[in-house]
């Protein structure tokens, strides 16, 4: 596979907004154990908040969006830290335990609610090279004939259902053929849109004016 392995668990991580993040050693100060244990890259959020490190990562996460980022923090929702870019408006919420929600608030303009939170709908391009070619085979078939491949089965054919934070966010998920991206399909290669929702807690929407928009 051509994806990287959470630092935690070592599972493939497959690069979905909500269910992962990017830990970079640079966000660390001096002194932080996670450097001489190597808690940083790519993880599952779901082995983050899981770990001992999730606590420290807030932290740091929290200091590096508001001096370095120039964020500003515009609301405390429980665990939930909530902070806004002044000008881009890009938002970030950061939970206690290591989770770490960003989206813009145009992307709320078609949201979906449901009992946990509110869902933003996410579409992206997603290149993935497999190692089995029977993998590769199912995937294709399933895109040139129903035009899609639902992403919890690709997350179950991957292994990391359970480090998936947030099934509900995957239900309606899927990867969706698109011919330009066919031409990709060289080797074990698939590429695809995929196509999927972010889950955000309606409080964490109200602080930044989105809430009753549903
Ligand atoms: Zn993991």
């Amino acid at each position: 596979m051509n994806l990287e392995s959470c630092f935690l668990c070592r599972r493939p991580v497959l690069e979905l907004r909500g269910q992962f993040t990017i830990l970079h050693p640079y966000q660390l100060e001096e002194g932080d154990e996670a450097i001489e244990h190597e808690a940083y890259g790519w993880c599952h959020l779901a082995c983050l908040v899981g770990s001992e490190w999730g606590r420290l990562w807030h932290d740091r996460l929290r200091t590096h969006f508001l001096t370095v980022r120039g964020y500003h923090e515009v609301a405390e929702v429980g665990p939930m830290r909530v902070l806004q870019h002044p000008r881009t408006e890009d938002v970030v919420a950061l939970d206690r335990d290591g989770v770490m929600l960003a989206f813009h608030p145009r992307e709320a303009a078609n949201k979906r609610a449901v009992a946990e939170g509110c869902l933003l709908r996410v579409r992206g391009e997603m290149n993935l090279e497999f190692d089995d070619a029977e993998q590769v085979a199912l995937i294709r078939a399933a895109l040139s004939e129903d035009g899609q491949f639902p992403l919890l089965r690709l997350v179950d054919m991957l292994g990391i259902a359970s480090v998936i934070l947030t099934p509900r966010a995957l239900e309606r998920g899927a990867l969706r053929f698109d011919k330009k991206l066919k031409r990709r399909w060289g080797g074990r290669w698939v590429s695809a849109h995929a196509d999927y929702e972010l889950l955000v807690p309606r409080e964490v929407l109200a602080c930044v004016g989105l809430a009753g928009r549903t």
